[in-house]
């Protein structure tokens, strides 16, 4: 993979790229960039958030840019407010040392007037959604005869969001002579008719997979009866404490229902949708996007434009209509060079059309097991020792208390202690799962098979997880590739921030404790515990990998084994 420098950009870009930790220009930055840089044919890109189009499509215009020209130059259409702001936000810290270029972002909601006086400082880029953009075209404030490019800005959104007629104005007032650029993250009919009209000779730039963005993302479905959607999402989060995703449904109603279903249930979620104010949205968006609340429930017009990095789930609450409704749905997740995670809960009569979707996206669906209440238990139990064993102790204000502490437990033996401790917590999923039934449904070729999970297994715990960079493929290649484990049935993976749980057949239980004893991740010494042997797994196994063994980001200890490295500090 190339670097940044090599692509041909500034040092003044190079150094502002620095600072905001882009160290590698993802997969579309590295065909678009150079030749932005070296041509003025259009440009058609298929890419989804997520991809770093954002920086594909400024950074070479920021290089061209005519900096003692004043007037407009370069306008971006995009689908929402906040996308506009997020654009125009990653263009100012790309321009930071490149004074002479002035960038604004125009959206509908907003006082016109104040974009009307912004517009007075004579910003070269301007991004906008189609409406405000045209209105201010129209009030002779925009004035489009200088542009030299144009970029449209995830075309299929926009188009669904009906603003074809706003950017066919739009267009029809420009200066002939300039360069159009494209992004979708589908081609439909609708697209290519803005290509075929506007668009001369248009060169495509696609990276190896149509659908790049989900490269990083793993899909899985879990079949229920209808009855038992709500209940299976409340265990996919019990099994993911650290989890932090959007919940899709298909209406509002449904939307709010899951989200108050939630809330009452005590976990740690918000809706939005179209019935909230934008006053309200953004102070949702906030608190989900500083991870104050984990879930959030969305419909797909509202969550249009939500730009959160780092999410771990994204869940398909129900099937959504259409598949580039799922390309968008699950392109929120695996964004720049992380990992994700996109579900869908599905009924029986469903099912069918999972086949579907996997053909149309090219990639599979594994089938994942709804957890089991038992299990959800022993992940919880686990997690919560996990918090207490790295919580930071605030010595100064809890010393005074101690001694009144020390005397109201003086007569209980350290196991009741412990045990007290944890049931504080605890009792609550004791509670609500002691009779859980199963939820999981079969198609009738599954039934007759016996299911493969009849063997057992052994749950381990490891002190890293995804703060420290690892994901289900590297942990995965990593444990393919040891001679001891060749041919190992692998069951569930769950990761979460600092702290990784998987499943490895009951049999290679000791096998796994002396790998994990000699090696290190990051410099990091691995502590391992076996959480718990000769259970079930909690879903079916993993495809035995076909490439090439990689060791990840895992290597042997410097040290000779032994001795405890520390946790790497938990991120809360
Ligand atoms: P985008 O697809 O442009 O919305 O980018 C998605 C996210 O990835 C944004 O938060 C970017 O700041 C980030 N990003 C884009 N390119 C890179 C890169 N080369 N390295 C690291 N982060 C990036």
């Amino acid at each position: 993979m190339s670097q940044f420098k090599d692509l041909g950009l500034n040092p003044r870009i190079l150094q502002a790229l620095e600072e905001m930790g882009f160290e590698k220009p993802t997969p579309i930055q590295e065909k678009t960039i150079p030749f932005l840089i070296g041509s003025e044919k259009d440009v058609i890109a298929l890419a989804q958030t997520g991809t770093g189009k954002t920086a594909a499509f400024s950074l070479p215009i920021i290089q061209k840019i005519d900096e003692s020209d004043t007037n407009t130059q370069c306008l971006v259409l995009c689908p929402t407010r906040e996308l506009a702001i997020q654009i125009e936000k990653d263009i100012n810290n790309f321009t930071k040392y490149s004074p002479g270029i002035k960038s604004l972002a125009v959206f509908g909601g907003e006082m016109i007037d104040k974009q009307i006086r912004s517009m007075r400082d004579k910003p070269q880029i301007v991004v906008g959604t189609p409406g405000r953009v045209n209105d201010l075209i129209r009030r002779r404030v925009l004035k489009v005869e200088s542009i030299k490019w144009l970029i449209l800005d995830e075309a299929d959104e926009m188009l669904n969001m009906g603003f074809k007629e706003e950017i066919d104005e739009t267009i029809i007032n420009m200066p002939e002579q300039k360069q159009v650029l494209l992004f979708s993250a589908t081609m439909n009919r609708s697209v290519r008719r803005i290509a075929d009209n506007y668009m001369k000779k248009p060169h495509d730039i696609a990276v190896e997979n149509q659908e790049q963005g989900s490269k990083n993302i793993e899909h899985f479905y879990y079949m229920v009866h209808e009855k038992d959607r709500y209940q299976a999402l409340r265990r996919i989060a019990d099994m993911n404490p650290d989890i932090h995703g959007i919940i899709f449904c298909r209406t509002k109603r449904e939307t709010q229902q899951v989200a108050d279903k939630l809330m009452q249930d005590n976990y740690s979620a918000e809706a939005i949708h179209g019935d909230i104010s934008q006053e309200q949205r953004t102070l949702v968006m906030n608190r989900f996007r500083d991870k104050k609340t984990q879930l959030l429930v969305a419909t797909d017009v509202a969550a249009r434009g939500i730009d959160v990095n780092g999410l771990t789930h994204i869940i398909n609450y129900n099937l959504p209509e259409s598949v580039e409704t799922y390309v968008h749905r699950s392109g929120r997740t695996g964004r720049a060079h992380n990992t994700g995670i996109s579900l869908v809960i599905v009924n029986m009569r469903e099912q069918y059309r999972i086949k579907a979707l996997e053909r149309q996206i090219g990639q599979t669906f594994e089938k994942g097991m709804i957890p089991t209440g038992e299990q959800i238990c022993e992940r919880q139990l686990f997690n919560l020792i996990d918090n207490v064993c790295q919580i930071e102790i605030n010595e100064k204000q809890i010393n005074k208390y101690l001694e009144l502490i020390n005397k109201k437990f003086e007569n209980m033996e350290r196991e009741e202690l412990i045990k007290k401790f944890v049931s504080v917590e605890f009792n609550r999923f004791l509670e609500h799962y002691q009779n859980a039934s199963d939820l999981n449904t079969s198609s009738p070729q599954e039934r007759e098979q016996p299911r493969k999970s009849s063997m057992l297994f052994s749950r381990f715990s490891i002190n890293v997880g995804r703060n420290a960079g690892i994901n289900v493929k590297d942990l995965l290649q990593f444990l393919n590739s040891q001679p001891e484990l060749r041919s190992v049935e692998i069951g569930n993976i769950t990761i979460s921030d600092s702290s990784t749980v998987f499943e490895i057949d009951d049999r290679y239980k000791n096998q796994i404790m002396e790998i994990f004893k000699n090696i290190q991740m990051n410099g990091l010494n691995i502590e391992i515990i076996c959480e718990a042997s000769g259970i079930e797994s909690s879903r079916d196994f993993y495809r035995k990998e076909s490439r090439p063994p990689r060791r990840g980001g895992f290597s042997p200890r410097r040290n000779g084994g032994g001795g405890g490295g520390g946790r790497p500090p938990r991120r809360r």
